[in-house]
């Protein structure tokens, strides 16, 4: 990983892997890039030319492709941007292999139009009791059928996440039957919140820290 900023602020960091490290990974596919804010973007925009393509390798090659956009589920939805395209180029002779590749905001969900803080709240009521009553804490505009189909997806990636989590600290003890509806899933957001103590949303510090989608 490569740390990019201004001087002024050595804390801003952005989830991009650095040469080397591309180096050793087949392409794009085996990790994703995520930014949290317009600050980490500018920060990453400005180094773009210092960072290797995660397909080719080649450096100075990567340029600004526009935007992945997207509709969110707020009521009425509204399109948002979702991430940013970044293209190698190998126009005008450049030695680039003439893939894209996005990076992505941070607190955004791979496949569905929601964010990292509405599935977080989500969980956290699924957890505890029945998915519709989840569904409806949620607020969101989105179908019962889809925030099924989100927690399928949590369910699947569970062992995955539990994996991942303990590579920044040990696990948080059993969460005693009865204090939840499903008890191993809520140990699971438990260890996710300990991983992460200070984030606004842990899913999408998940997401930023470990380079990958969290669902
Ligand atoms: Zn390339």
């Amino acid at each position: 990983m490569i740390f990019i900023g201004p001087r002024s602020s050595p804390h801003v960091r952005i989830a991009i892997p650095s040469g080397d490290f591309v180096g050793r990974r087949a392409n794009v596919g085996d990790e994703s890039w995520f930014y949290h804010d317009d600050e980490e973007w500018a920060a990453l925009a400005e180094r773009l030319k210092l960072i290797s393509c995660p397909h080719c390798k080649a450096t100075g090659t990567l340029i600004r492709h526009g935007f992945l956009r997207g509709f969110d589920d707020a009521c009425p939805p509204r399109r948002t941007v979702r991430a940013r395209r970044i293209f190698c180029s190998n126009r005008h002779r450049r030695p680039g292999c003439g893939r894209t590749f996005s990076v992505w905001i941070a607190d955004k969900i791979r496949r569905r139009c929601t964010t990292t803080r509405r599935l977080w709240r989500f969980l956290q009521h699924a957890v505890a009791g029945s998915i519709a009553d989840a569904v409806r804490a949620t607020g969101s505009a989105l179908s019962d059928r889809t925030w099924q189909r989100l927690w399928n997806r949590f369910d699947r990636s569970q062992s995955a996440i539990r994996t991942a989590l303990l590579a920044r600290g040990p696990p948080v003890p059993p969460v005693p039957t009865g204090a939840a509806r499903r008890p191993v899933a809520a140990q699971v957001l438990a260890h996710l919140r300990a991983a992460f103590p200070h984030a606004d949303c842990p899913i999408a510090a998940y997401q930023q820290t470990m380079r990958s989608f969290f669902v």
